[in-house]
């Protein structure tokens, strides 16, 4: 299911950590201020996988510190999902691509080794894809997110997998009209809750 497995190995979610504070693996390190790894509880049984990090996150080192991420908290909190304990948040690369750009497939590529170790040593239970570049990168599939989102998928280690819409899109589309972006969002984070008081 998940392309482009890079093949590096760590032995802890800190080993991994620690080498990607000092990785040069690809030309997004010569703009970084900061490696942004996670934020959240690394035993989290949810995890969200974002594209990358924006100008907020590099300044702070953690990621989904803008004006989307604190939009992304209020979508959580609004179903009691705790940001310190119930989730762990990261992102398909690891530093800031210049002007907001979404991340190439060799920068995808080459930071691949630190969201494998991010998805073995977490095992969650179920994640979600914010965004497009999140879902083809994990779940490579070529259709629009608008299609994909909303649905649950097998993933490895008993795990499922769900696409939804990411902040930054739902901040560009106001709406809150049924069937508007912010008001799918809303269903699938509803099925999110649904899924995790199912877990217990
Ligand atoms: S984006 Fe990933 S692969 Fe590229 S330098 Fe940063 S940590 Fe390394």
């Amino acid at each position: 299911m998940s392309d482009i497995k890079s093949g590096a190995r760590f032995e802890s979610l800190a080993q991994a950590e620690l080498t990607a504070i000092t990785c040069t693996e690809c030309s997004l390190c010569k703009n970084r201020t900061n490696v942004v790894f996670a934020r959240g509880n690394p035993e989290a049984k949810l995890m969200l996988i974002g594209d990358g990090p924006g100008s907020s996150d590099d300044s702070s080192g953690k990621p989904f510190t803008g004006r989307a991420g604190l939009l992304l908290d209020r979508i959580l909190e609004s179903v009691n999902i705790d940001l310190e304990k119930d989730i762990y948040l990261c992102n398909i690369v690891k530093c800031r691509p210049p002007e907001n750009r979404l991340p190439a497939r060799d920068e995808i590529k080459s930071c691949r080794q630190y969201i494998d170790a991010q998805l073995e040593f977490v095992k969650p239970k179920l994640i979600l894809l914010a965004g497009s570049t999140a879902m083809q990168a994990i779940l490579q599939v070529k259709e629009p997110i608008s299609r994909v989102r909303g649905k649950w998928f097998n993933f490895e280690n008993d795990a499922r997998v769900m696409a939804v819409f990411h902040p930054s899109y739902l901040l560009r589309n106001d709406s809150k009209e049924v069937g508007s972006p912010k008001w799918l969002m809303w269903q699938d984070i509803k099925a999110v809750r649904l899924a995790l008081d199912n877990l217990h």
